[in-house]
């Protein structure tokens, strides 16, 4: 039996996640931006929270984990690199990690960059990601505490999950991210696609996520650092990819 996954959103632009296990009855939160929000909709559903997979330590990913806690009793597990900033983790993983939900193996991907000890959680069993603030869709996170090469390999360690690897992320930033992205590669079609289909969406009031990793790949001008028509644009035609990435996400810094 396949996982639900409700996703919603919390504060002005987090995606709230709910992962449950119909069999087991089994819940689980993916970050816990808003415990009110998350309350509501496991409310909704006769769902109780067990456990609450936390993948970094800023606060519109962790402010509602002691409510949840308190309430539920949901057991917290989150990246070991973070736990001096995370309150209430329980159970620690570092990247490399595998540990189960409800039976299914769920794999830790580091992702640093974002901030060091970020975590990504991938599902083989369902072909699923969990990219919080790391990859988002058309964009990627701002690198606040790690460098630039560490992004890129984050980067690169996520396009190198399977092509149909559902993915997830932590905010609704598609349509910004569109602007940047189609002002460094205005001639792919995959992107011009996408972006246009992410209008529609917002404008029909739905989520623009979840995404793809082929999606993103195809059109996320941060997954294609080396295409020569964003490195002529960039005017960084010989550099090393990684520092076509680097000048991507400072371009997207400074882009308005
Ligand atoms: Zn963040």
């Amino acid at each position: 039996m396949t996982l639900e996954i409700v996703q919603f959103m919390c504060l002005e632009d987090n995606f709230g996640i709910l992962l449950h296990d119909a069999a087991s009855g089994r819940t689980a939160a993916v970050d816990a931006p808003e415990a009110a929000a998350i309350e509501r909709e496991l409310e909704a559903r006769g769902w109780r929270l067990d456990e609450i997979l936390v993948t970094h330590h800023h606060g519109d990913h962790t402010a509602g984990i002691a409510a949840l806690k308190a309430k539920y009793g949901a057991v917290v597990t989150g990246p070991a690199a973070e736990a001096d900033k995370i309150e209430g983790l329980d159970r620690l993983v570092k990247p490399g990690d595998r540990f189960e939900f409800a039976g299914r193996p769920v794999e830790v991907i580091g992702t640093p960059g974002h901030t060091l000890g970020q975590v990504a959680l991938y599902w083989p069993t369902e072909k699923l990601v969990f990219a919080a603030d790391a990859l988002f869709s058309l964009g990627c996170g701002r690198v606040i505490e790690g460098t630039m090469d560490q992004m890129w390999s984050s980067l690169q360690a996520l396009a190198a999950l399977p092509d149909d690897t559902v993915l997830y992320c932590g905010h609704e930033y598609t349509l910004s991210n569109a602007r940047f992205a189609l002002s460094v590669d205005p001639d792919n079609p995959a992107l011009l696609a996408h972006a246009a289909e992410a209008k529609r969406l917002r404008e029909a009031g739905k989520p623009t996520l979840p995404s793809t990793i082929a999606a993103e790949k195809a059109a996320n001008p941060f997954l294609r650092a080396d295409h020569p028509s964003i490195r002529a644009r960039l005017g960084v035609d010989g550099a090393p990819v990684a520092e076509v990435f680097a000048a991507l996400r400072r371009a997207k810094d400074s882009f308005r």
